[in-house]
């Protein structure tokens, strides 16, 4: 079982402390979301499984952290000040403003307003996605000089950087570059909870091969990619892949596959039950060209006059200089936390007939690891132990003692924020030195020694 739909998620975020919307005392900021104490634990984890597979268990892979503020010359180069835009079409009945891209067509091919269905819509024209702003004491907003945007992917930061962390790290193709950080886009259609914001975060690789390497190298990471998404607790049935036409292909790609999620699973047709939770790019040698002082136009003419480096590769076995190959596997860090919310919503009726709610999320992802509860709080002893394991517990492991309920509603607590084990200190514990732990999925209780809990609890969750 997964989630129904995206708005069980968010009064599940917003009544537990996952996600609230973003200055909501103002009466909020439009598709603006905060994370609360659930949910920046949860990106977090999600963030180091991705850090951790990548730069810590392979050997070919380095991180960097780049500005989020670069010389505007990277977007002019990058081809973001020219092309980064997406088509915005009004709607002349309900005044809807609207990505054409995203719009369904009629019969005749023309394009359907989603708001209202008329089909009186403008003409399309570019609208940039990249958010402006100036640097330093200027008088006038529009002065170019001072003009600077705030990145829209990570990925250039990354570009910018390839002969340095060639330089340093002395790699040799095949290697790779990740990084994690904030991309902002001034979408003209955000929604939908944060599976589309203006402002998101981007977990990003860059990988570098040889050109004849790239096909082979591209379909690696789609089955990487796709297994790295399962280990998320992601099931299969909720996951496909898609493959971009010519037409969609962006103009420096070869070959694009996105991995699609069933974010809209209560509607009927199945086709729009689906979107992109990532994309999987073979940018071939257009990047590091494009960021190259030496290579020219039919001309002769240098495309780029202001780059101060020449970012070829230089290849020692075969004596040959060329740009390499660009394997990006893009992915949200944000829409992959709404697809694992989704997929570890599970529902479970008790034996009083109250229906529960489970968040069967991973050991790995979960927030809290473990919940310490005394089963009688007015028990000075019994209150004592409990805090001491919880103490003992939370070096190794996101531990939390809890005692503001009776156990029923502590346990269902737990359970809907996907804590994998509870621990229940009881009259008894003082006696036997043993406590109760409960798992979150079955529901069953084993007794433990006290002494022992520490060791079961690392083995189960292996951290
Ligand atoms: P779309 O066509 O849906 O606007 P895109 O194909 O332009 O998206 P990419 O540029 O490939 O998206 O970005 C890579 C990944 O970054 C996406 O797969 C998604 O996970 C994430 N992402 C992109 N835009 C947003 C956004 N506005 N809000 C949240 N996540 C985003």
């Amino acid at each position: 079982m997964s989630a129904p739909n995206i708005e069980t998620i968010v009064s599940l975020s917003k009544r537990r402390g996952f996600v609230y919307p973003a200055s909501e005392i103002y009466g909020g900021l439009g598709s603006s979301w905060d994370y609360g104490p659930l949910g920046v634990e949860l990106a977090n984890n999600i963030k180091k499984s991705w850090w951790n597979w990548l730069v810590y268990e392979r050997d070919d892979i380095e991180g960097i952290d780049s500005s989020i503020l670069q010389n505007r010359l990277v977007w002019k180069y990058s081809g973001h000040e020219d092309t980064f835009s997406d088509p915005l079409v009004d709607c002349r009945e309900c005044k809807s403003r609207l990505r054409q891209d995203k719009l369904d067509q009629d019969a005749e091919g023309k394009y359907v307003c989603s708001n209202c269905g008329s089909t009186d819509l403008t003409d399309p024209r570019p609208f940039n996605l990249m958010f402006r702003t100036t640097i330093g004491a200027v008088s006038d907003d529009d002065d170019p000089m001072a003009l600077a945007y705030l990145r829209p992917e990570t990925a250039q930061g990354i570009f910018a950087n390839f002969a340095n962390v060639l330089n340093t790290s002395r790699r040799k193709l095949p290697f790779g570059i990740a990084q994690i950080g904030k991309a902002f886009r001034n979408e003209v259609t955000p929604g939908n909870f944060i599976f589309r914001t203006r402002e998101f975060e981007q977990m990003e690789l860059e990988y570098f091969v040889k050109p004849d390497e790239a096909a082979g190298a591209h379909q690696d990471w789609i089955d990487g990619f796709d297994e790295w998404i399962r280990s998320l607790g992601i099931s299969g049935e909720n996951l496909k892949h898609y493959e971009q036409s010519k037409h969609e292909l962006a103009h420096y790609a070869e070959r694009t596959v996105d991995i699609l999620y069933r974010f809209f699973p209560e509607r009927e047709d199945e086709e729009k039950q689906w979107d992109e939770l990532m994309g999987i790019a073979n940018r071939t040698d257009y990047d590091l060209r494009v960021h190259s002082k030496k290579p020219e136009d039919a001309d002769g003419k240098r495309i780029n006059p202001d780059s101060t480096e020449d970012l070829s590769y230089f290849d020692t076995a075969t004596n040959e200089r060329f740009y390499p190959y660009i394997i990006e596997p893009s992915v949200g860090v944000n829409r992959t936390l709404l697809a694992v919310m989704m997929d570890a919503y599970t529902e479970r009726t008790n034996d009083k007939g109250e229906t529960r709610v489970i968040m069967k999320l991973t050991p790995q992802l979960a927030p809290i690891k473990v919940a310490v509860l005394p089963l009688a709080k007015n028990k000075p002893e019994i209150v004592e132990m409990a805090r001491r394991l919880k103490k003992d517990l939370q070096p190794s492991m996101r531990a939390i003692y809890d005692d503001t309920g009776g156990i029923g509603k502590l346990y269902a607590r737990q359970d809907e924020i996907g804590t994998p084990f509870c621990v229940t200190v009881d009259h008894e514990s003082l006696e036997d030195n043993a406590v109760t732990v409960r798992h979150r999925d079955t529901w069953e209780q084993e007794r433990i020694s006290a002494e022992q809990l520490k060791g079961f609890l690392q083995e189960k969750l292996d951290v």
